[in-house]
């Protein structure tokens, strides 16, 4: 599939969460056996020469492909989650949204200084969940660290404001 056939099957859904709000739902695109293998390949071609040792995926959609590049990439799986959720000692970070704060955690021991890390969720709108992520990923030292989307909402300038050497990747833009 060209990318142009990926981005057609991406369903759009007007006033969801709320009004005045254009949601891009990919679930349209995971349904698809054929554009989920054309997502995991492109995704394995972008990263398997990186020297990637963890995949970090963000609750809850970058739960899905996050693992699925992991297993092609040889690497591990971490899950950034929201509060409440993880077991064991955690650290964490907090950002601001548009209406209040939000937290997300992850498990203090999830990564280690030797750790190249490639930080995934599915879509890149503000950029505020990123941000928070990869402060949270980099509390733990890791040797590098990098980030990748399978959505990018142009328009909304979500580049701006991360650190300039900071490796930024995605599939689709739009
Ligand atoms: P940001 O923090 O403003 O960049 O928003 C990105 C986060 O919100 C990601 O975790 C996305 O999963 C979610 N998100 C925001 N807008 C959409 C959308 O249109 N479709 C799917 N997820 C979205």
């Amino acid at each position: 599939m060209t990318k142009e056939e990926l981005i057609k099957e991406i369903r759009t859904v007007k006033d969801f969460p709320l009004e005045g709000i254009l949601f891009y739902d990919i679930t349209t695109l995971f349904k698809s056996a054929e554009a989920l293998e054309c997502l995991g390949d492109i995704l394995y071609e972008m990263y398997k020469d990186k020297g990637i040792t963890k995949v970090v995926g963000i609750e809850s959609r970058g739960f899905i492909m996050g693992p699925i590049l992991a297993t092609r990439l040889g690497a591990g799986f971490v899950t950034i989650r929201k509060p409440g959720k993880l077991p064991a000692e955690t650290i964490e970070e907090s950002y601001k949204k548009e209406y209040g704060t939000d937290i997300i955690q992850m498990h203090k021991d999830a990564l280690t200084e030797d750790d190249v890390v490639l930080v995934h969720d599915d879509l890149l709108a503000t950029g505020g969940t990123m941000k928070a992520a990869i402060k949270l990923v980099n509390q733990l030292k890791p040797k590098q660290t990098m980030v990748n989307f399978i959505i990018e909402l142009k328009k909304l300038e979500g580049r701006k404001g991360f650190p300039k050497d900071l490796e930024i990747d995605t599939v689709l833009s739009l």
